[in-house]
């Protein structure tokens, strides 16, 4: 299949990753239209990778800031720490002086950072709260990702609909182990810090984890319920795509609320030319197969993981008004540093 060109000319990718180089990620931009790049830190549980990724995003947003932008993480090793709020609180007032935009949490907060006694950090512990009011102090919005798709909480049988992927990786598979938080627990807990913060801004990763597994009325509930809370739809167009119209129905029904983004990262130098050429042509077809599935009324649009998704998606065909917004105005308003 042909790539498709998405039809609106401006776009904020408000989910990126970045290790590396810039350059392939700048030229892959350019090809779809994309004005700007979020890249969000990692590292949440391990402070030397914290700081190398933190260091690699801002000499990119250095080099390239009417290009890219960047989110930083905080810390979750030194929990158990008397003064782990006011550092970590001092890190993000430092990032914020320095330009970044908002913050990253990632799913290790709740299911792989452990305090010192062996438990895992729940995505609510109270040692936290300081640093979501800070979060609201700097203005910086909070890109957060809690949870993993349901469909890994579930037997790996013909009913699992991520089936090939968790045959390939047992390691995701959470179903059946013990002392494990479930995906409704976690969800839980997430609500409960989005409702404890009401003045601290928080974006959903991956439509807030719920569309996953046909569960994208979970998404409109929740937004609903939280005025401080956005998503962004990264990675979910496989899902997404396999019940377009309750897709479809949720972006009508929150246009002003969901803000595209892609999860494309860039994990290691692409020294070769080649290695620079196959990862944009892959990432071009990703992008394609996105802006396909919100453009047009396509019904045979291959999954963007084809060897791991036996079923095709069908497009929801927005109208250009709701476009711009995903695409563009609602990242300009909810993320003041943009
Ligand atoms: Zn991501």
């Amino acid at each position: 299949m042909e790539n498709y060109k998405s039809r609106i000319a401006h776009k904020i990718d408000v989910h990126t990753h970045l290790f590396a180089d810039t350059d392939c990620m700048l030229h892959l931009m350019d090809t779809h239209g994309v004005e700007k790049s979020i890249l969000l830190a990692m590292g949440m549980d391990n402070q030397e990778v914290m700081k190398y990724n933190e260091s690699i995003c801002f000499k990119h947003t250095r080099a390239h800031p009417d290009r890219l932008a960047v989110m930083v993480t905080f810390d979750l090793t030194t929990i158990d720490e008397p003064d782990y709020a006011r550092k970590q609180r001092e890190h993000l007032a430092r990032s914020k002086e320095v330009g970044a935009v908002g913050i990253k949490v990632s799913k290790e907060l709740g299911l792989v950072a452990r305090e010192r006694s062996g438990i895992l950090i729940a995505p609510d512990d109270p040692r936290l709260d300081p640093v979501w009011d800070k979060a609201s102090e700097l203005g910086m919005p909070v890109l957060i990702h809690i949870g993993d798709p349901p469909a890994y909480w579930r037997p790996v049988d013909e009913y699992n609909p991520w089936r090939l992927l968790l045959e390939e990786i047992p390691a995701w598979v959470y179903y059946g182990r013990e002392n494990f938080p479930s995906f409704e627990e976690l969800m839980r807990r997430r609500n409960n810090v989005i409702r404890k913060h009401p003045n601290t801004t928080f974006i959903g990763a991956h439509l807030g984890s719920d569309a996953w597994d046909m569960e994208v009325a979970h998404v409109a509930a929740n937004l609903d319920e939280f005025p401080n809370f956005f998503v962004d739809a990264s990675a979910v167009v496989d899902e997404a795509g396999r019940h377009p119209e309750k897709t479809r129905e949720l972006f009508v029904k929150c246009a002003d609320r969901i803000m595209h983004g892609t999860d494309i990262i860039v994990m290691s130098a692409l020294d070769k030319t080649s290695e620079v050429e196959q990862w944009t042509e892959e990432m071009g077809r990703y992008n394609s197969t996105i802006f396909r599935f919100y453009e047009t009324e396509d019904e045979a649009i291959p999954p963007s993981e084809p060897r791991l998704r036996n079923w095709n998606i069908r497009g929801i065909n927005l109208p250009d008004d709701i476009l711009r917004k995903i695409y563009y105005e609602n990242a300009r308003r909810i993320i003041p540093g943009l």
